[in-house]
């Protein structure tokens, strides 16, 4: 089975992890500095702060803002499961605001109709790897003194107008999980520029202490002291190692990302009935999925495509059942279906192709000489 994503581990990685097995320390270490100053120097910030997940990242985000009962935070439903649950974590309230059809991106026009004054956030996801309209949100923000974050767990290497995903919201959200652009196993990081709330996040993951294990051994000192509820959301010495080694690596799987796009464009350019998302000229997409969309009148359901590519060995995916559809929201926040029109209908027709940087180019005209013979 060709699967939609997945890793690429060189020996130079393992080496890289094996060196961390042998040192003193696994966790709490020197190397998860030198992967967050790394990360910060690729995207253009003043902090960033690791973490054990994407998912730990985004709560992490909403901690440090302080996001709490009563508070609205404004999100698309075309989006993993996580970015809202973030909220909920903290006992805020998720409020989806539609997606433009073309990109499956959040509409600022939809985001403005859903501001009230409880509204405290708004979160951007840079859905499939392509930035958001991040101006037109930094204005909305502006306008109604919210704060912007970007869940960008698709979109490590991305750009807006010329500027890196992670500098553009006031926090960004990154996973490494094995299908994202890089890998740690499991593991996140975030980005801001905001010194008050990246001291937060460190307390954050671990346990809302002041002071970590390595600060304490280097003083002499036994004493610490938890002035907050938090978490132990720590990354491992040994997986930021893999996060550095992998992050060398990252100018290249973009590339080879942006290729295989070229070549699934290429293919889909003369074809009415499958249409690629579309992509803005002023964002340089990430490509951590392909998606596109079947044409609804087509005699092939999109339930059909999918099993015959599935049996055929390809394994095309789905992303994503728009979140307030999930029995969770339904029950807890009351959405029900008709509540996203674009997003819901935009759900029955979307597909996800093989897209990871090992992808080989005959595995490539495999997948294409298989929706060739399905669809058309
Ligand atoms: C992967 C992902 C997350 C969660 O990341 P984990 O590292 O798996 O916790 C959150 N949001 C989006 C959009 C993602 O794709």
């Amino acid at each position: 089975m060709i699967p939609y994503g997945r890793q690429l581990i060189n020996e130079d990685d393992i080496e890289a992890v094996v060196e961390v097995l042998r040192s003193d320390y696994l966790t709490t270490g020197p190397k998860i500095n030198e992967f967050e100053n790394a990360i910060s120097e690729y995207v253009g910030t003043k902090y960033s702060i690791a973490l054990s997940s994407g998912t730990a990242a985004l709560h992490s985000a909403m901690h440090a803002i302080g996001i709490g009962p009563g508070d609205e935070v404004i999100l698309p439903p075309i989006t993993f499961a996580a970015t809202a649950n973030c909220v909920v974590y903290q006992g805020g309230t998720p409020v989806f605001a539609d997606v433009e059809p073309e990109t499956l991106l959040i509409d600022p026009i939809k985001v403005e109709k859903k501001i009230t004054p409880k509204t405290k956030v708004i979160i951007g996801v840079d859905y499939a790897g392509q930035p958001c309209d991040w101006n037109a949100l930094r204005g909305i923000a502006k306008k109604h003194n919210l704060i912007l974050v970007a869940d960008g767990c698709h979109a490590l290497g991305a750009e807006y107008r010329g500027v890196k995903v992670g500098s553009l919201a006031d926090l960004t959200a990154f996973s490494f999980h094995p299908v994202k652009h890089i890998t740690t196993g499991e593991g996140g990081m975030v980005t801001t520029d905001n010194q008050d709330w990246a001291e937060k996040i460190r307390m954050f993951r671990n346990h809302g202490i002041t002071t970590d294990h390595r600060e304490r051994e280097e003083t002499g000192s036994w004493l610490y002291e938890m002035t907050d509820l938090g978490f132990n959301y720590r990354i491992t010495d040994f997986q930021s190692a893999l996060g550095i080694s992998q992050l060398k690596k990252l100018p290249d799987f973009l590339k080879k990302r942006r290729k295989i796009a070229d070549q699934y464009n290429t293919f889909f350019s003369s074809r009415e009935s499958v249409k690629p998302l579309s992509v803005k000229t002023d964002r340089l997409h990430a490509y951590h999925l392909y998606v596109v969309k079947l044409h609804k009148d087509k005699e092939n359901s999109r339930q059909d495509v999918f099993n015959q590519l599935r049996k055929n060995g390809i394994g095309v995916n789905v992303h994503y059942i728009p979140v307030h559809m999930h029995p969770f929201y339904r029950k807890n926040f009351g959405y029900k279906a008709g509540d996203y029109p674009v997003a819901e209908k935009a759900f029955e027709s979307i597909l996800s192709l093989p897209m990871f940087p090992s992808l080989k180019k005959n595995e490539i005209e495999h997948v294409i000489e298989n929706i060739r013979q399905i669809i058309f």
